[in-house]
């Protein structure tokens, strides 16, 4: 019988947590945390995530702010609105919701953040610290991965981890992040040229797939016994709900979950962690901002 990977009351406890240390630092005499986000454009589901984003902040007692651009903004105007956010001693951290219109170099604006602000861990630098082992700012999901996996005592230490997906935002650095002291996984990152992939993943003790494929991995394909961490997110259309549509994962549920010892849900598995992850961040930013220990 397999457990779930709970993100979502977890999400509850950690975000009581934060609200706590908040309200403690507030009596003390210090200013709230304080996250900005930038958005640029109208797409619906950026505007969501940053509505999420806004809230899940406020719920835990920071300062929110959102800068919205037209669309038709240029990389020059958006690298002045950058800078600004750098230099305003008063907001501890700040993400650049993606993606940006194509006429803006994502890479151009994220060069662009102050590494000690950058609460999404994009910039080149936190990026290299990550890999180094030093302190850094780690990106939202796979630090939420690593946040179920600890907070649920998930026995990591020699076993072989199999990651599906090699991107900068999510297969890399959990890969990297997973194969470190602490965890100690055994981790085989694959990829769309990646060999024998179901013979790979049936080997692995934990899986986890951030593929963005719907429901591509099957119960061929997993390992009795195994933990699997579902990254997916796809809305799918669904007469049957009010909202017309419903949320499913890289992963194929109905037939999956039966074999797994733990298993996270979409929706409510690590999506949930990603927001509490970017709330974390901006803690460990505004602590160091105001040199609190
Ligand atoms: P991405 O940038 O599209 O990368 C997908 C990866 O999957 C690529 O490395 C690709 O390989 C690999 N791939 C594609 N087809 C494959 C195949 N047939 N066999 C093996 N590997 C294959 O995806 P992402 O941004 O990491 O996102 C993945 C999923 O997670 C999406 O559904 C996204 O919406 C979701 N997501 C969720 C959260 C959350 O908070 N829950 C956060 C971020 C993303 P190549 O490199 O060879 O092309």
């Amino acid at each position: 019988m397999f457990e779930l990977l709970d993100g979502k009351t977890l999400s509850i406890q950690i975000k009581n947590e934060i609200a706590t240390e908040v309200r403690n630092l507030m009596a003390d005499g210090y200013r709230t945390p304080h996250l900005a986000a930038v958005i640029v454009g109208n797409d619906g589901a950026s505007q969501t995530y940053v509505a999420n984003k806004e809230k899940s902040s406020h719920e835990v007692g920071f300062t929110s702010s959102v800068y919205r651009y037209p669309e038709s903004t240029s990389e020059k105007d958006l690298l002045e609105a950058i800078e600004f956010l750098n230099n305003d001693p008063e907001i501890d951290g700040f993400i650049v919701q993606l993606p940006l219109p194509k006429h803006i170099n994502e890479q151009h604006i994220i060069d662009a953040i102050s590494p000690d602000k950058d609460v999404d861990g994009f910039t080149a630098i936190n990026v290299g610290r990550m890999v180094l082992g030093e302190d850094a700012f780690v990106p939202a999901t796979p630090m939420g991965i690593c946040t179920l996996l600890k907070r649920y005592g998930i026995e990591t230490c020699g076993k072989h981890c199999v990651v599906i997906g090699r991107s900068n935002i999510v297969g890399t650095p959990v890969a990297n992040l997973l194969s470190r002291k602490g965890f100690d996984c055994t981790v085989t990152l694959c990829h769309s040229r990646t060999k024998n992939l179901a013979e790979l993943t049936r080997s692995a003790d934990i899986l986890i797939v951030a593929i963005g494929k719907p429901e591509f991995v099957t119960a061929e394909m997993v390992k009795e016994g195994a933990v699997v961490i579902d990254v997916g997110i796809h809305r799918i259309p669904d007469e049957s709900r009010k909202s017309g549509y419903r949320i499913i994962g890289d992963v194929k549920h109905d037939e999956v979950d039966k074999l797994c010892s733990w298993v996270t849900p979409v929706p409510g598995g690590v999506g949930p962690l990603t927001i509490i992850s970017l709330l974390e961040n901006t803690m460990k930013a505004y602590k160091k901002n105001l040199n609190i220990k």
